[in-house]
C-alpha cells in the first residue's frame, strides 16, 4: 500500500480493492491508474499498443509504493477483453473496480465522415466498454463486496460538437449504457456511473487546444483553464470509493463549467 494510503479516511480508501483501467497507458487513464493506486487499490493498467508506456505507469506506481501490472487489452477485440480481464483477476486476485476509459476520437464533418469511421469509433468507445462490463461483471459480483463501474464519457456526449458526430454518438451511448447498467446491477450491490470530462490536456486534445484555439477555448470555460488528467482521476476515485456508495446512474461533469 502506498505511503499515506493508511492515513486516508476509510470512506476514501481503496485498500484491498483491485481496479482495471482500460487505456491506462496515457492521459486520463494514466492519471486514474495513479490516483486509484495512491488510494490503495492494486491496478491493472490496460493498453492497446503502447506496452512500454503502460510499463512506465506501473513503475511510477511501484516507486510511489503501490502495485500495478500492465495488461494488453484492445477493447475492440472481445477475445482480448476476456483474456485481459482474466489476467487481471489471476495476477491481482480479483476485480472490484472497472474504469472504462479507453477511447478514440475520429473527427470529421458529416459529409466527410464515413460509416467505417463511425463503426471504428463505436467499436472502441461503446462496444469496448460494453465488452469490458460483460467480461468483468462476473468477477465483480463474485467479489461480494461493493463493485464499481465507471465509464469515461464526454461533455460532447451531452452537448454535441461540430465535426464530432461519431464521437458524440459513442459518448452519448455510454451514458445510456451507464444508466441502464446502474438499474440492472444495483440489486447486486454494484454502482455504475459516468464522468463527462470537458477539455483535458492530453494527446487526444493536443491539436484542438494548440495555438490560437487555446485562447478561444479558454473564453468558453468559466473556471478559466483547460483541465488536467488528475481533475478527472479525482472524480473517478471518488466514484470508486466507499464515500460514493449511494451514487449510481450519475453523470459527473468534470468540465470547468464548460457545459452546465
Ligand atoms: P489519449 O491520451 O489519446 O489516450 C487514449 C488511451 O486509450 C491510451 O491509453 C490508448 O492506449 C487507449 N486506447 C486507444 N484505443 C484503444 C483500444 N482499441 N483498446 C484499448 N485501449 C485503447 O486519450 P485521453 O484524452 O486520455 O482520453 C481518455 C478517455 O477520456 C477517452 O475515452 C476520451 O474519449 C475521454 N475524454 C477525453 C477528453 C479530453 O479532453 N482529453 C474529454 C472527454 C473525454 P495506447 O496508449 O496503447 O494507444
Amino acid at each position: 500500500m502506498p505511503d499515506g494510503a493508511t492515513e486516508l479516511p476509510a470512506s476514501l480508501s481503496l485498500a484491498g480493492k483491485v481496479a482495471l483501467v482500460t487505456g491506462g497507458s496515457r492521459g486520463i487513464g494514466r492519471a486514474c491508474a495513479e490516483v486509484l493506486a495512491a488510494r490503495g487499490a492494486h491496478v491493472a493498467v490496460g493498453y492497446a499498443s503502447r506496452e512500454e508506456a503502460a510499463r512506465a505507469v506501473c513503475e511510477a506506481i511501484a516507486e510511489a509504493g503501490g502495485r500495478a501490472i500492465p495488461v494488453a487489452i484492445d477493447v475492440s477485440d472481445p477475445a482480448a477483453v476476456q483474456a485481459g480481464v482474466d489476467t487481471c483477476v489471476r495476477e491481482l486476485g480479483g476485480l472490484q473496480i472497472l474504469v472504462n476509459n479507453a477511447g478514440i476520437s475520429i473527427d470529421a464533418l458529416l459529409l466527410r465522415a464515413s460509416l467505417e469511421d463511425l463503426r471504428r469509433t463505436l467499436a472502441v468507445n461503446l462496444e469496448g466498454a460494453f465488452a469490458c462490463c460483460k467480461a468483468a461483471v462476473r468477477h465483480i459480483l463474485r467479489a461480494k463486496t461493493a463493485g464499481r463501474i465507471i465509464n469515461v464519457s464526454s461533455v460532447v456526449g451531452e452537448q454535441g460538437n461540430v465535426g464530432q458526430s461519431m464521437y458524440a454518438a459513442s459518448k452519448a451511448g455510454l451514458i445510456g449504457l451507464t444508466k441502464s447498467l446502474a438499474r440492472e446491477l444495483a440489486p447486486r450491490g454494484v454502482t455504475v456511473n459516468a464522468v463527462a470530462p470537458g477539455f483535458i490536456e492530453t494527446d487526444m486534445t493536443a491539436q484542438a487546444i494548440a495555438g490560437d484555439r487555446r485562447d478561444a477555448l479558454l473564453g468558453q470555460i468559466p473556471l478559466g483553464r483547460i483541465g488536467a488528467p488528475a481533475d478527472v482521476a479525482e472524480a473517478v476515485a471518488f466514484l470508486a470509493a466507499p464515500a460514493a456508495a449511494y451514487v449510481t446512474g450519475h453523470v459527473l461533469r468534470v468540465n470547468g463549467g464548460l457545459f452546465i
